[in-house]
């Protein structure tokens, strides 16, 4: 499949399309931002290790029968994804309380709610991301009732089955962002990626943190946590095949 041109540039990833209309290629940038773009760096090899972690979990996903855009990886920074129509709401699940809710509700990091915690945020950098709930996505036109009930199965299904495969290598899967569109059959597929840049992972033994919360808090050692959750995924899937 062919490169062609650019049709989105973003923080952490671009998005160009093919000689196949049906397929774009997603390239992995080693650009971090936090903050809605305030605070900016690179952090060496994160686009090879975010395009390989995701891989590895949307191959899981895969597997477990939920639907995703990755086609394969091209080489270490780019994936072959099916192109979609994106809609525009970004999902986050909760399993542990952290980061903007902790702020928000003044409850302490890593308290464990009685059920995980979905909430809904229009995707835009401009308003930051703001909180919005089903009354506004149905009334503003984001999306149908019957696309946010078939989202909000695909986000248990995806969470449960996320827990399982962290799990198995002592990573606790604290919150993370999920994105969906339709794909060219009409299809509700999750989209976007799953990695240290849009999930919260501690390490379950000694809490440690192993995401972007290390960028974020100018925890040190970033690189090396995304390389611990890149080797802890592929020595355990290396061990599956
Ligand atoms: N998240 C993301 N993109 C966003 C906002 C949040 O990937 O634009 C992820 C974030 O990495 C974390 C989860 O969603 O894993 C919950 O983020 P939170 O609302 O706590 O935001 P924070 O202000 O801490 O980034």
């Amino acid at each position: 499949m062919e490169k062609r041109e650019l049709l989105y540039d973003g923080k952490a990833k671009q998005i160009f399309a093919t000689d196949d209309p049906k397929y774009v290629i997603m390239n992995y940038k080693d650009d971090a931002s936090a903050y809605y773009g305030v605070k900016k760096s690179s952090i060496k090899d994160k686009g090879m290790m975010n395009c390989h972690i995701s891989e590895i979990i949307f191959n899981y996903l895969q597997k477990c029968g939920i639907k995703t855009h990755l086609v394969k990886c091209i080489d270490d920074n780019n994936m072959l994804c099916r192109r979609v129509k994106a809609i525009p709401l970004e999902f986050i699940v909760r399993n542990l309380i952290a980061g903007s809710l902790a702020r928000r509700l003044d409850i302490q990091e890593g308290t464990m709610p009685q059920s995980p915690i979905y909430e809904i945020c229009l995707k835009s950098d401009l308003l930051r991301d703001p909180m919005i709930n089903r009354f506004h996505v149905k009334a503003l036109g984001y999306a149908t009732d019957e696309t946010l009930d078939a989202i909000l199965k695909m986000l248990k299904q995806v969470n449960e089955a996320l827990q399982k495969l962290f799990r198995q290598v002592d990573i606790d899967v604290v919150d993370f962002k999920l994105e969906f569109g339709f794909d060219n059959d009409g299809e509700l597929i999750l989209i976007d990626e799953i990695s240290p840049d849009t999930a919260r992972f501690w390490d379950s033994n000694s809490k440690e943190i192993l995401d972007s919360d290390r960028f974020r808090r100018d925890l040190g050692q970033v690189e090396e946590a995304y390389h611990e959750v890149l080797d802890r995924l592929q020595k355990l899937t290396s061990n599956l095949d």
